[in-house]
């Protein structure tokens, strides 16, 4: 049974047995972890507040083979994002991302550019959040699909590449087709704005990229609505938090 310690971001937490929590982190070393964390309920709990969401801790667990719960032991809190939590905006907010997170990464399986970045949110400071939050959740779910993105320099049809004028059509399975190749009217028109913000969200840092999208407003919500769509229909379902989302970025 060997012992495991690694930094991660606590997801969730809730409580399972009288005196116990359950616990879900994003871990560096081993991706997403579930785990028991016996008394932390009590008063006195090893645990302190290094299970409350939001917080960075270096975590030590128990990892069995046949158990998908690993046992933690001990969590130190590295830093805690207690002003964030208490903030139900943000709270919202991130629990859509706890949720597309937790539905896209299979357990134990690590991806760092995936946990920087959710650290990133998670430790951004409030007021700055809104302003990234669509380049962020796209950096996040690309890299969480880990390049499954379709291409959207070419069209799917006959491979041409497209220039910056011309607006292509996004298709059911979410590639684009040229004006050309396309059958009968578009119905869901992609234009050289929407492809050059999916390609500044792979290249640029989060406060370039709110650089670059500050006056293409319009565009980047149009395209993050795209983006949960591509996230649902590969996950097989309505992402956890979407409807709300969705609600507000309509305003
Ligand atoms: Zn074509």
């Amino acid at each position: 049974m060997p012992l495991v310690e690694t930094e991660g971001l606590v997801i969730k937490s809730y409580n399972l047995a009288e005196a116990d929590r359950i616990v879900v982190l994003l871990t560096l070393d081993h991706g997403v972890v579930r785990g028991v964390a016996k008394g932390a309920k009590r008063l006195k709990s090893k645990f302190g507040s290094g299970l409350e969401p939001f917080s960075v801790v270096q975590a030590t667990y128990f990892q069995k083979d046949s158990v998908e719960l690993v046992s933690i032991q001990k969590t130190d809190l590295i830093q805690s994002n207690f002003d964030a939590a208490s903030d139900p905006d943000f709270l919202q907010k991130f629990s859509y991302l706890g949720d597309l997170l937790l539905t896209m990464s299979p357990p134990h399986d690590p991806n760092e550019t995936l946990y920087r970045m959710v650290k990133r949110v998670e430790t951004a400071s409030n007021d700055r959040f809104d302003a990234i939050e669509h380049g962020r959740i796209f950096r996040i779910v690309d890299a969480g699909l880990a390049g499954y993105l379709p291409d959207w320099g070419h069209c799917n049809a006959c491979g041409r590449e497209f220039d910056d004028a011309e607006t292509a059509n996004l298709s059911d399975n979410f590639h684009l087709i040229c004006p050309t190749c396309r059958r009968g009217a578009a119905t869901r028109p992609f234009d050289g704005i929407s492809r050059s913000i999916a390609a500044a969200a792979r290249k640029l840092s989060p406060s370039k990229f709110a650089e670059f999208t500050a006056d293409k407003d319009d565009a980047l919500k149009a395209l993050s609505i795209i983006l949960k769509l591509i996230v649902s229909s590969s996950i097989g379902r309505e992402v956890t938090g979407e409807k709300s989302l969705a609600i507000k970025t309509q305003g």
